[in-house]
């Protein structure tokens, strides 16, 4: 835990979250300003800016759990994305890697990302 982490934050639920699944080494929550509908994050409890920061046992459920998220939301089609770097478009300083459904063509236009 890092004390000014918003992520060790909300993990410790200091600051409020749409959780969607806790364990001892992991939590998943709804993101605040989704890129489409059911746009979630995985971390790591586990402290760590970059994916090279947190020790490989602290990673093994992380994409189980993604895979349940992407089932569970519907999603047909989807990326999984993981920003390492301000030049790789990271903002938050815990690792966490996004799970992004992708709209179908009913519901509107396929959201990109990154965005440029
Ligand atoms: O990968 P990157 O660092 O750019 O993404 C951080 C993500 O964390 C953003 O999608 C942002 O909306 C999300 N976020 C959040 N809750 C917060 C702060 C950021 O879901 N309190």
């Amino acid at each position: 835990m890092a004390a000014a982490c918003i992520f060790c934050k909300i993990i410790k639920g200091d600051i409020p979250s749409m959780k969607i699944f806790e364990s001892d080494k992991t939590f998943a929550f709804l993101d605040i300003s989704p890129l489409s509908k059911g746009h979630a994050l995985v971390i790591p409890k586990f402290h760590g800016a970059k994916l090279h920061d947190i020790p490989d046992d602290q990673l093994h459920e992380i994409l189980p759990v993604a895979k349940k998220i992407a089932l569970a939301v519907g999603a047909e089609d989807y990326n999984i994305l993981q920003n390492n770097g301000r030049i790789a478009h990271q903002v938050v300083d815990h690792a966490h890697f996004h799970i992004i459904p992708k709209p179908n063509e009913k519901e509107g236009l396929s959201i990109g990302w990154p965005a440029e």
